[in-house]
């Protein structure tokens, strides 16, 4: 079985190549992880989810080419492993108890090699088995993180809807011919968002104007909370979280785990908040606009204004091509 899969390995590297020649990194990306779905079962997407969560947390990936997922040295060669390089046979390989596999059929496992990456990963998954659940499973015995177990499903899912990993567009949240205005409110003292300094950017507009997802992403918290009202959160395939505030409603329809892409309405401005479930009118309306960072480690809040002025630009160019 091993030697079969080396050789399909081996017949599979030209299409690598002639993705390469067209020079669209999300095409030969996904001639990748296709390759690596047909020869371990592993469905493109969780490979593609994984690959995009390390993209968003590193500054230097092991491979310097395509595939951001590094594996820690001592995972990959095996712990006591005096070989101090990237690149280890698969006798070595068995003898320290490393993970590192060889996908590309040159008889070794390279920590910088694509396909060998890819593969130690979709092998290591597959070793759990194929549903979601058993996913889930191998994804937290790599990363022991919650967080970073649900952020790859998320990813994962929106590539399964969309059947691409090319989801750059972005939107501002409020449709732009409705009167609204905002300014740069980041750190100040006070605000409406019930922290201690304020953490986003109100955007004033009237009750009822229709808040919309800015980008790809997965809705993972909806409900009522005292100070941000009706609530409700997005996390995007960047590892970033979306914070919608003080809403009138919600979109109906709209629930936990759902999809949602840039432009898709999810619910309405208001004024909620401050008080016991539907407490409405204590300040004017606004929507409550946050941003939240996973860097792998923790999640910080960081200031929307920038992110919100270019997606207003990227909207405006949207329109006027209309
Ligand atoms: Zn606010």
């Amino acid at each position: 079985m091993k030697a079969l899969l080396a050789v399909a390995a081996l017949i599979l590297i030209p299409f690598h190549v002639n993705a390469k020649e067209e020079g669209n990194p999300y095409e030969e990306r996904m001639v990748l992880y296709h390759n690596m779905e047909a020869l371990t079962h592993v469905p493109w997407y969780y490979l593609a989810a994984v690959d995009q969560y390390e993209r968003n947390i590193q500054k230097e990936p092991a491979s310097k080419d395509l595939i951001s997922i590094t594996i820690p040295p001592e995972i990959w060669k095996g712990a006591g492993n005096p070989n101090q390089t990237n690149v280890v046979s698969k006798e070595e390989a068995t003898l320290f108890n490393g993970i590192g596999k060889d996908g590309n059929g040159d008889g070794v496992a390279d920590r910088s090699n694509d396909a060998d990456i890819l593969y130690t990963v979709a092998n290591w998954i597959s070793e759990y088995g194929s549903t979601e659940q058993d996913v889930k499973i191998a994804l937290w015995k790599l990363y022991e993180r919650d967080l970073t177990v649900q952020s790859i499903m998320n990813t994962a899912k929106v590539y399964k809807a969309y059947n691409t990993i090319e989801l750059k567009d972005h939107i501002f949240p409020v449709p732009l011919f409705h009167n609204y205005s905002y300014r740069n409110t980041w750190g100040d003292p006070r605000g409406f968002g019930g922290r201690r300094i304020h953490e986003g950017t109100d955007i004033f507009a009237n009750y009822g104007v229709p808040v919309r997802s800015t980008s790809y992403g997965v809705v993972e918290m909806k409900g009522w909370n005292r100070y941000g009202g009706w609530r409700i959160g997005v996390r995007d395939i960047h590892n970033i979280y979306h914070y919608f505030a003080h809403l009138n409603g919600f979109e109906k329809g709209v629930k936990v785990g759902q999809v949602v892409k840039p432009g898709d309405v999810i619910g309405y401005v208001g004024a909620t908040g401050y008080g016991p479930p539907g407490t409405s009118g204590k300040f004017p309306p606004h929507l409550h606009y946050g941003m939240y960072k996973d860097n792998g480690y923790s999640e910080f809040s960081f200031d929307p204004y920038p992110s919100l002025k270019s997606w207003e630009r990227e909207t405006h160019k949207l329109k006027n091509k209309k």
